[in-house]
């Protein structure tokens, strides 16, 4: 190649750089000066809003910020199936969030007792839960002793009297569901005599019946958190039906048959407070039926669920 052919393409090719850089420049320059211009658009049309405006567009801001607040609890207070895209870490705060608020909100000296079942039946439906179309009986009639022949609704009482005796001389203050047999209250109720109270735990009384004469010993139940009523409470209903149950043992000697978790409690669905169904023991094994009806076994019981209470508050 001579001399004059590599001068032309030298000189090309810097010219070529020397055009793209003015171009750049120039573009760059370009977007700043818009974006000035756009700032002082911004900066005078706020400037021409009167203070009037102002305070109304301030009222307005903080109202829409007052809303997506609001809109944030509810989301905390609903359960969620995303959930299983967040970390362990984000979990783990959220619930701690969660329990912080339903602890603040709770009653921490007042405890719903609510002795299963009543002398009656009552078969007319209710919702399953706040909302929900699947309908369930009110209060179904309950088992009855194998051997003592006496009614679940009966030996309910019997131990929630005792118990809510037990926990006023703890310094709590009790509010039974019912202190007779022969009431009329739907499992929602009973719930919502819960609810009104704020109570810092609903505790549900039963006793348990199956087929087989051979099973026994003592659960508790509470709901899951997918529980698409009340999925929040879960990990707190756990709580409480941990600390009942373990302490029901400790003192009984009862068989443990572990926290059962359903969704498909009326009882449970319609709370909005932390709660648990004490299963004592199996009225369909002769053996336990004989236990319950005992005072002994039933101040046992009783002792063992409120340590289980007083463990849950004291967390
Ligand atoms: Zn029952």
């Amino acid at each position: 190649m001579s001399n004059k052919k590599n001068k032309i393409i030298y000189v090309t090719i810097i010219s070529i750089s020397v055009i793209s850089i003015i171009l750049g420049v120039v573009k760059l320059a370009l977007m700043v000066s818009k974006n000035k211009s756009d700032n002082e658009k911004l900066s005078n049309s706020i400037n021409t809003i009167s203070v009037k405006d102002q305070q109304n567009n301030n009222e307005m801001l903080n109202s829409v910020k007052e809303e997506n607040e609001i809109e944030e609890k509810e989301q905390e207070m609903q359960p969620t199936f995303v959930e299983e895209n967040k970390t362990e870490e984000e979990k783990t705060k959220k619930n701690e969030e969660t329990v912080s608020t339903i602890r603040k909100t709770a009653n921490n000296k007042v405890i719903v007792i609510d002795p299963g079942h009543q002398t009656k039946g009552n078969s007319e439906k209710e919702p399953i839960g706040p909302g929900a179309t699947e309908t369930k009986a009110k209060v179904t009639g309950g088992a009855t002793g194998i051997s003592t022949g006496k009614t679940e609704y009966q030996l309910n009482l019997e131990v929630a009297l005792k118990l809510r005796d037990a926990l006023e001389n703890e310094g709590y203050t009790v509010i039974m569901t019912r202190t007779t047999n022969d009431v009329n209250l739907s499992n929602s109720e009973r719930a919502q005599i819960a609810n009104e109270a704020k109570a810092a735990a609903f505790i549900r009384i039963h006793a348990n019946s199956v087929d087989s004469s051979s099973v026994k010993g003592v659960l508790t139940m509470c709901q899951t958190s997918n529980n698409e009523y009340n999925g929040y409470l879960a990990s707190e209903s756990y709580k409480l039906s941990r600390a009942v149950l373990d302490n029901f043992v400790k003192e009984t000697g009862a068989v443990n048959k572990g926290v059962t978790r359903t969704d498909t409690m009326s009882g449970i669905n319609w709370c909005t407070v932390p709660t648990t169904i004490v299963e004592m023991g199996f009225m369909s094994n002769a053996e336990e039926d004989e236990l319950m009806a005992t005072e002994e076994y039933q101040n046992k019981m009783v002792v063992g669920m409120v340590k289980g209470i007083n463990e849950f508050l004291s967390e």
